[in-house]
């Protein structure tokens, strides 16, 4: 498979740094409004990558992380709560948190492995910078914030392809009191009141966002690990600063191998912005036309390119979504009446062959959305009429190659389980956490393998357990 890599600005070969696990870091969102479309946008394209990762056969690790303290929070909370706000600030990323995952649910995103949020890794961040002070990345201004150095790391800026004098001229940075540099940023910042704070060697205060995303992919992922992505308007300063950190602690000239960066959305030719008043929230969006729907719009622009999101486009994705349910429908309730042996040659290897050449090209979902569409129709038009001199073994090859297409995409998401099956798994589920309040852990791990199995993923969050399924065919 090849993949555009934004540090290099070449499309290369993808390989993982350990046999058959693809580890991989997608930023997250700051929870102090709803989400839009735009971020729906990041999160299926990852999504999607993953899916087609383990049907290629990798295992993926995914981490996505909360950004949940930040100054858009505290100032949201300042609105909401006014006096009240230092006490009750945590009740927006919470609210915001809750709404992320309902919305994960309805676009049929899969769990990721974990979600780590700031707030529980500050302990941690103290520890990356005291060593960074140590050795000269990190100075303490007077107030007791402490700056990253930028240049003291070698090439800072190759990343996003800048050259500091340039990023210097350009910065409209507001000069802080005690930077040296405009462009050093902050991995400290010094308590300010009616702020929400955290102890540290050098002042009250709270981390900076840069730090929070090398320190805690590092710590859930192991450095260096796969892919780190995010919306192309982080490649700079985020993404940049984050490289600058890596390489200043480990010592690694990149601890992500691969960047990935998803191109913004527009509504009528223009910027998808809060300033210019056009953004649609992910809520409204998924309200209105559901998960695949806009899973399948996403699928239809490549993902590095800016999409336009119009009501032409989600109606046009819509009609394909309905006529990729018709043939899986129809088709697989047309297995029946297959007969013994192939009296003429009909497949759908073509499309097959045509999705995975568009998939391993960087990503190139929307030719294969066309692939898997075209699958259908060609399942309608003819495997339909020809299916009873096709066999029953044919009848189901065809509908098995047909429905991996589409779970990569993630457009048949509805299809039914079977009451009895669902009502067994859920049973199993509920012993495997019986069996993990009473430390029965080997036992547990024996049911989630079984499960597997069976096309039965469990996903833990604390006490609570998820499961995925993908519906066998046969
Ligand atoms: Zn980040």
């Amino acid at each position: 498979m090849r993949i555009y890599n934004t540090a290099t600005r070449q499309v290369e070969e993808f390989s993982t740094y350990l046999p058959k696990l693809a580890r991989g870091y997608v930023c997250g969102v700051t929870p102090y409004d709803h989400i839009h479309v735009g971020h729906g946008r990041v999160y299926v394209v990852f999504d999607i990558f993953r899916r087609y990762l383990e049907l290629l056969g990798y295992q993926v690790k995914l981490v996505i992380n909360f950004t949940d303290v930040d100054d858009k929070i505290i100032a949201r909370a300042r609105e909401e709560f006014g006096q009240e706000a230092q006490k009750r600030w945590r009740e927006v990323p919470e609210r915001y948190i809750t709404e992320f995952f309902q919305l994960s649910t309805q676009l049929y995103l899969k769990p990721a492995h974990s979600y780590p949020r700031v707030t529980d890794h500050v302990e941690e961040m103290t520890t990356w910078i005291s060593t960074l002070v140590e050795r000269g990345y990190a100075y303490a201004a007077p107030d007791g914030s402490i700056y990253f150095q930028v240049g003291k790391v070698p090439n800072y800026g190759l990343l996003s392809r800048q050259k500091i004098e340039e990023l210097m001229a350009g910065a409209r940075v507001e000069p802080e009191p005690g930077k040296k540099n405009p462009l050093d940023f902050a991995l400290w910042k010094s308590w300010t009141p009616g702020e929400p704070w955290w102890n540290s060697p050098w002042c009250p205060g709270r981390p900076g966002w840069h730090l929070e995303c090398v320190v805690m992919s590092t710590k859930y992922l192991g450095a260096p690990f796969d892919f780190h992505g995010g919306g192309a308007d982080l490649i700079f300063p985020h993404h940049e600063n984050e490289v600058a950190i890596a390489k200043a602690y480990l010592g690694l000239d990149n601890f992500a191998r691969y960047w990935m960066h998803v191109g913004y959305l527009t509504v009528r030719g223009e910027k998808m912005s809060k300033s210019l008043g056009n953004v649609i929230t992910l809520r409204e969006a998924l309200a209105k036309y559901g998960g695949e729907t806009l899973r399948m719009t996403y699928a239809l622009s490549h993902y590095r390119k800016p999409m336009e999101f119009s009501q032409e486009a989600l109606e046009q994705a819509g009609e394909m979504v309905k006529t990729i349910y018709t043939a899986y429908d129809e088709l697989s309730q047309a297995v029946v009446d297959a007969g013994e042996r192939d009296l003429e040659e009909v497949g759908v290897e073509k499309y097959v062959e045509a999705f995975h050449n568009a998939m391993e090209d960087d990503l190139s979902t929307q030719e294969a959305a066309q692939q898997l569409y075209n699958a259908a129709k060609y399942i309608i038009s003819t495997v339909l009429h020809k299916i009873e001199k096709i066999s029953r073994e044919r009848a189901l090859v065809i509908l098995k190659q047909y429905v991996e297409m589409a779970d990569v995409l993630g457009v048949l998401e509805r299809r039914e389980i079977p009451k009895q099956l669902k009502e067994a798994i859920e049973t199993m589920v509920e012993v495997r956490s019986k069996l993990r309040q009473e430390r029965q852990y080997q036992l547990a791990d024996f049911i989630r393998e079984k499960l597997k199995t069976i096309g039965v993923e469990l996903h833990d969050f604390g006490p609570k357990t998820y499961y995925t399924t993908r519906r066998q065919v046969i």
